[in-house]
């Protein structure tokens, strides 16, 4: 498959494609897209990166258009869970980029800001849905929304939703749909609780696997410093003001140590803030939005959330991590004007 042209996707679909200015369709999008368009269920092994949003958006929004039907008050006809916010946000932002052309009606629903506003924007009913598992349930249990209408689900990073243990909001929401849908499920990686986890779910799927985008070690110079557990707040402060750092991604395991990470530095005249699932979903947006713009050069990210902003850490020419692993410290930087994976990119 060397074309989007070659899928025969909808007129609007490949205009939008066309303005998007995507040629050539990525290595999961060329195995994921033909299978899904037959209406196939599809476990998909592939990490973010790799174009799998549209792998998944692309013929679902074919498959909506083929067959435009009413949707019921509060009611959906696509639901996609994905495990945070940030990447809810991003893929109803996918959506809403392939649909422009077609009228697509879609909403979010994700925890960290109030109900209410989702409740409304669900009321007459949407075409997609992409929500958080915790807080779809919330809908579905206060009768915000139904699960009835639903034809096509997606799991997105699977594991990464297991590891946040939605495990159970899973098992619920999937409970709640029809046993006639077609499902496509996405996981960088599949352990046996995810294997069985699909095999409950899904109907005769269809495998694909990707190899992973290139690994930090093709593009990245990374240097491991052995300190002292109580030196590393210094020894990190010193590494900001030497090295020749555009921006700084600094990686914490716990929400606390994240903060106490950057008044240490803030003590040490380095401007750094924190984003972490402490912090108001507005405000979380709003730090990223500044890091990305380069307003702001030293994030410091718990784990979840930097996986939202790994996207903006692949165009960025210096990235500095400091894991809490006891008496150790690890700092890679790439080299000066990293070029960005190619055909990809970065939001
Ligand atoms: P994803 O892995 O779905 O998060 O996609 C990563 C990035 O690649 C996003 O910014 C997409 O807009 C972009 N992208 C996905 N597929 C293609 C393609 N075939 N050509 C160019 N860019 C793409």
């Amino acid at each position: 498959m060397t074309s989007f042209q070659d899928f025969g996707l909808a007129d609007p679909i490949a205009r939008a494609l066309r303005e998007e200015n995507y040629v050539t369709p990525t290595p999961i999008q060329a195995q994921t897209i033909p299978l899904a368009l037959e209406g196939r269920d599809v476990i998909g092994i592939a990490q973010t990166g790799t174009g799998k949003t549209a792998s998944f958006a692309l013929p679902i929004l074919n498959r909506l258009l083929q067959n435009r039907t009413k949707v019921q008050p509060k009611s959906c006809r696509v639901l996609v869970l994905s495990p945070t916010r940030e990447l809810s946000g991003q893929i109803l932002d996918s959506f809403n980029a392939y649909g422009r052309h077609i009228r697509l009606s879609s909403a979010l629903a994700i925890g960290g800001v109030p109900m209410g506003r989702q409740v409304r924007s669900v009321m007459q009913g949407v075409e997609v849905m992409v929500a958080t598992p915790g807080r779809l349930l919330d809908l579905v249990q206060s009768n915000g929304l139904k699960l009835n209408q639903v034809e096509f689900l997606v799991l997105d990073e699977a594991d990464r939703m297991l590891d946040m243990g939605f495990i159970n909001d899973i098992r619920k929401i999937v409970a709640k749909l029809p046993q006639r849908r077609q499902t496509l499920f996405f996981s960088a990686t599949m352990p046996k609780d995810i294997a069985e986890l699909a095999e409950a779910m899904l109907r005769d799927p269809a495998r694909v696997a990707v190899t992973p985008v290139s690994s930090t070690a093709e593009r990245v110079t990374q240097r491991i410093i052995q300190v002292d557990f109580t030196a590393k707040p210094a020894i990190l402060a010193q590494l900001l003001k030497q090295e020749p750092v555009n921006r700084a991604l600094v990686f914490t395991r716990t929400k606390h140590g994240a903060d106490k990470v950057v008044k240490g530095l803030e003590k040490a005249g380095i401007a750094a803030n924190a984003i972490h699932g402490n912090k108001s979903q507005n405000h979380r947006e709003r730090t990223l939005a500044a890091f990305r713009s380069g307003e702001i050069r030293t994030l410091v990210a718990t784990d979840i959330a930097a996986r939202a902003s790994t996207s903006t850490a692949s165009a960025m020419s210096s990235i500095t991590t400091c894991p809490t692993c006891r008496r150790l410290m690890c700092t890679a930087s790439a080299a000066p004007h990293a070029p960005a994976p190619t055909a990809l990119r970065s939001r």
